[in-house]
């Protein structure tokens, strides 16, 4: 007996940052080593996502998570009772076995990574060492790396009720030396960019969306999107220390019948589509751009990539799906993957797919989901993972107690080099 052996898992349905139900699940060993772990969820989701386990009631809309609770008390607790939390490959494969569907449609995927990450958590606290620490052991890596963070400064699409259709419109500070010099410069355009969208949008600019960007009334173009965040950048000094990113999650505004995209009132073919992004690309400094083309579409997304000199991310494309991101470099498709525990439902499934991404030189960014809690697990599995980019909105506590996260660690690495910048080293 080490001590590090599962004694229990315990659940209870808890809020998200929406008012939603989700899971808060605690493992704790034998010698009473703890971890507690809140589950984010998604509401632009991809299809080949990890099952959630819902209720389905009236409660909540369905949305209750009761039970999930049950199914970690009385499936996964015994069922894990006994793994040494150090193995967290042996706690996941329990997981997996114990579904038996691929996908946790059993004991749902938000059962899966809630008791995955709260085991990740027992380990590090029961070996005495930060998560972060904990996440590079597990994951197999030897930098730490605190992330460039993309601040989706204006939303549009499915997280807000602008005219938008791109989801994110996202601020990449380029010329900073350290994470803390990053968030002050985007904190300082973001203010910024308040004042100047107020004046030109109106008061209710200011109305925040589910990542905490501004909903600006009337804007229907990103390329007005870019104009004011450009004008922001250069009223404060900034020059070209800032490049943009989208996150387009064009499946939710890809019609799948036709086969066609239906963007500020018009109607393109996945061709015409590059032909957007191929504009934007050489109008604006767009250097970063997500799920350009509907989640299935691989052929279409590597034509994209071949084409244009611009990182390229796959979300609901990937589904940080180990398979599918091979799926991906097969075809070409996309430069980088999107990172989410959930989609994949379990730590090292998520890592697996890290691995795989940057095994054939795609970069990885960790990022949030729009159903999020003030648990600063994503901060660690950035720096842990030497993603070296993070996304986790921009206001609002759930993703600025990220961000206080990522401050508190690189002020404890101390010095300098622990910052990997933009654009990435390759
Ligand atoms: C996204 O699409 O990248 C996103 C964060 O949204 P959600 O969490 O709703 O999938
Ligand atoms: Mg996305």
């Amino acid at each position: 007996m080490s001590g590090f052996e599962i004694r229990t898992v315990g659940a209870r349905e808890i809020l998200d940052c929406r008012l939603e139900p989700t899971l808060r699940v605690t493992v704790e060993t034998d010698a009473g080593f703890r971890g507690r772990a809140d589950v984010p969820a998604g509401r632009s989701t991809g299809s080949h996502e990890a099952v959630e386990l819902r209720d389905g009631e009236d409660r909540f809309r369905g949305r209750g998570v009761r039970t999930a609770v049950g199914t970690v008390e009385e499936t996964v607790a015994p069922a894990l009772a006994g793994t040494d939390v150090r193995d967290q490959r042996a706690v996941d494969d329990a997981l997996r076995d114990l579904d038996g569907t691929g996908r946790f449609a059993e004991i749902g995927g938000n059962t899966s990574t809630g008791t995955s990450l709260a085991a990740l958590k027992a380990a590090a606290d029961g070996l005495d060492v930060p998560l972060h620490e904990r996440v590079a052991d597990v994951a197999g890596r030897e930098e730490v790396t605190l992330p460039v963070p993309f601040l989706d400064v204006i939303e549009g699409g499915e997280l807000a009720a602008t005219e938008l259709g791109f989801q994110e419109h996202q601020l990449i500070p380029t010329n900073a030396e350290s994470f803390a010099e990053a968030i002050r410069m985007g904190a300082e355009v973001y203010y910024e960019l308040g004042d100047r969208l107020e004046a030109a949008y109106g008061d209710a600019s200011r109305n925040v969306g589910v990542e905490g960007g501004y909903t600006p009334p009337g804007m229907t173009d990103p390329r007005e999107a870019f104009d004011e965040m450009l004008a922001a950048v250069e009223e404060c000094g900034y020059g070209d220390s800032f490049a943009l990113g989208i996150d387009a999650a064009a499946t939710h505004f890809h019609d799948p019948e036709t086969g066609t995209y239906s963007l500020m009132g018009e109607t393109h073919t996945p061709a015409e589509m590059i032909d957007v992004y191929d504009d934007l690309t050489s109008t604006y400094p767009l250097e970063s751009i997500e799920d350009p083309l509907d989640e299935a579409d691989f052929s279409t997304t590597a034509a994209l990539t071949e084409r244009l000199d611009c990182q390229v991310i796959g979300d609901d494309l990937f589904v940080t799906n180990p398979e599918r991101v091979e799926r991906g470099v097969e075809a070409g498709a996309a430069n980088a993957l999107l990172l989410k525990v959930n989609q994949v439902g379990t730590v090292t499934g998520a890592f697996d797919a890290a691995a795989t991404a940057s095994e054939n030189g795609y970069a990885v960014q960790v990022s949030e989901r729009s159903g999020q809690t003030p648990d600063p697990w994503l901060a660690d599995v950035a720096v842990g993972l030497d993603a070296g980019q993070i996304k986790t909105g921009v206001t609002r506590g759930e993703r600025t107690e990220q961000y206080n996260r990522l401050l508190g660690i690189e002020e404890r690495l101390g010095g300098d080099g622990h910052y990997g910048g933009w654009p990435p080293a390759t």
